[in-house]
């Protein structure tokens, strides 16, 4: 997409508030590397603009979950550490070299399939991070002898350098009984075998609320982006963070009901008395959910209007109070979580959480960077 856009629903990303959670996280982490995590366009709110950003102002290590995620981070001229946290095919071990990108080994098999691949084409090395697994069961290992095996292949290989071991917790937004169990699990596999220089486990959830006395590097994404990973973290925890996001968007056409009169498609809704119905120009392919229907938008004059009838894939409608006008602005999502129309009640209204919301945000709608 160009970076020109003429359309009146947009989605204001507050680069700066980026900036100040990136900040408060670090605070409470001190010492400690923040791995800005920016997989997956930094959760849709463009990887790029958001990676330039952390990098002038302090972040010196980035994560995504592809390669392509990483490359595309490099060709956008982000010079700064990039770690690749999914797994990526070991034929492609050479383009992690060429881009100077650092990859995750989750086993013994996968490390000796890389180092079959690396070729002669770039005189250069690959830094690896080792997996461990502490319950995900997704990626890594938990097997000690095989880690000390997988150390041992890095170290004696002269283009692979070991400059990373990490986890990843499974509950640490909802359970401080099983991430602290997690936390010990990774503490005592870790104290079992060479430690490089970064030691990992924590995203936002563990960040914001765990001590921890080993490690060297904590993650987080969401945190970055404004949102606490649940209730739960954000009442374990004494960061305030900052919402960055706020979607809006402008009427453009106005309809009256008379009782009995219905919008949209399969006609759904039907008006029981005369009312105003406006037209909203943001729908499914924007990331605003068909369920969504019925859930209460704001006019920006702090008027309730009601999402009513089947939402369309660029359209939905919205009952309106008498004199709304073509143009005028509802917001959708507010930049404040003690708003009515905060991140969380719109992503709880479809029974997901703002992770989801975020990453949904369709590819068309223009992010502007304030
Ligand atoms: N680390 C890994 C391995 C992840 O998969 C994720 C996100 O899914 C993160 C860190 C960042 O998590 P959060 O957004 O909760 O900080």
């Amino acid at each position: 997409m160009s970076d020109k856009y003429y359309r009146n629903t947009v989605l204001d990303v507050n680069l700066e508030a980026i900036e100040k959670n990136f900040r408060a996280i670090q605070c409470l982490n001190p010492e400690k590397t923040l791995i800005a995590v920016v997989k997956a366009n930094s959760y849709g709110l463009g990887a790029k603009a958001v990676s330039e950003h952390l990098a002038e102002h302090g972040a010196t290590f980035f994560a995504v979950a592809t390669l392509d995620e990483a490359i595309d981070l490099r060709m956008h001229g982000i010079k700064e550490k990039i770690l690749v946290l999914g797994i990526i095919n070991p034929v492609n071990i050479n383009k992690a070299i060429q881009h100077r990108i650092a990859v995750t080994a989750p086993n013994l098999t996968w490390l000796e399939q890389a180092k079959n691949e690396v070729n002669d084409k770039y005189d250069k090395k690959v830094w690896i991070h080792v997996k461990v697994n502490t319950g995900m069961n997704r990626y890594g290992t938990d097997d000690v002898s095989e880690i000390n095996e997988m150390i041992s292949e890095i170290n004696n290989f002269s283009r692979f350098v070991y400059e990373g071991i990490f986890s990843h917790f499974t509950s640490s937004d909802e359970d401080k009984t099983i991430t602290e169990q997690e936390f010990t699990t990774f503490k005592n596999i870790v104290n079992q075998v060479e430690q490089p220089a970064y030691v990992h486990i924590s995203n936002t959830g563990g960040s914001l609320t765990l001590k921890e006395d080993f490690t060297t590097a904590v993650r987080s994404g969401i945190g970055l982006y404004g949102y606490y990973p649940s209730k739960f973290t954000e009442d374990n925890t004494q960061a305030v963070l900052r919402p960055s996001v706020k979607l809006t968007s402008e009427i453009v056409a106005i309809h009256r009901l008379k009782a009995g009169g219905s919008v949209s498609y399969g006609r759904k809704y039907t008006a029981e008395k005369d009312e105003t119905v406006a037209t909203l120009p943001i729908g499914y392919a924007d990331g605003l959910l068909r369920h969504h229907s019925g859930y209460t938008l704001k006019l920006e004059g702090g008027a309730d209007c009601k999402i009513v009838g089947t939402i369309c894939m660029d359209a939905l409608i919205i009952k309106v109070p008498e004199g709304t006008n073509v143009g005028d602005k509802v917001i959708i999502i507010d930049d404040s979580s003690h708003s009515e129309q905060s991140m969380e009640s719109y992503s709880e209204y479809t029974g997901t959480i703002s992770y989801e919301s975020l990453c949904a945000f369709g590819r068309r709608l223009p992010r502007r960077y304030s």
